[in-house]
């Protein structure tokens, strides 16, 4: 009987997992697409474009932003992700979340392996090849021109979500590699 019970319950165990990681995800899925997160890749796929304008509507897209990326408990997000095809994102460096309008990335280096999930693709977790130290030139709300240097998990999130504005996923092979910017080899 005992060794029935031994068998029995990692099956049982496995069984309930299973079931249950697929309605985890459904779950999420349903409540991301509820919060107005765009799924579609050949939408997704498009080239942000440039702001020129820092209005009302503008911060009205950020705050958006901010809502979506509370709520789905992202550690960041661009806007097309929420069907805006302007060059804004947000990312989570440790407590603080950055907003970056037009944010380009002038340095980067040290290159490792970014394990990564995206609010905008069920189900696949990949590994990318990004750079772990990058500095970004980004504007603010209201126009105003900045730097910010990160690393480690900051750094990967910024390149995720800079590649979103260029309709590049992190399931496509041009993920992590931004060119544009890469300073010529010396
Ligand atoms: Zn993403």
């Amino acid at each position: 009987m005992k060794k029935a019970l031994k068998i029995a319950i990692p099956i049982v165990l496995v069984a309930v997992v299973l079931g249950i990681y697929p309605c985890f995800v459904l779950v999420g899925r349903h409540s991301n697409k509820k919060l107005g997160i765009v799924y579609d890749k050949a939408f997704l796929h498009q080239t942000s474009a440039q702001v020129e304008t820092f209005d009302a509507e503008l911060h009205e897209t950020i705050d958006r932003l901010h809502v979506v990326l509370k709520r789905s408990s992202g550690i960041g997000l661009a806007a097309p992700q929420i069907g805006v095809l302007q060059r804004v994102v947000l990312i989570k460096d440790g407590s603080a979340t950055i907003e970056a309008v037009n944010p380009e990335i002038i340095h980067m280096s040290n290159r490792k392996n970014s394990f990564e999930s995206c609010l905008s693709i069920s189900w696949r977790v990949k590994t990318v090849k990004r750079y772990s130290r990058i500095t970004i030139r980004a504007q603010d709300r209201n126009g105003a021109y900045f730097e910010k240097t990160l690393s480690g998990m900051g750094a990967f999130v910024a390149s995720h979500e800079i590649d979103h504005l260029d309709g590049i996923l992190f399931t496509d092979a041009q993920a992590g590699t931004h060119r544009a910017y890469l300073a010529p080899a010396s």
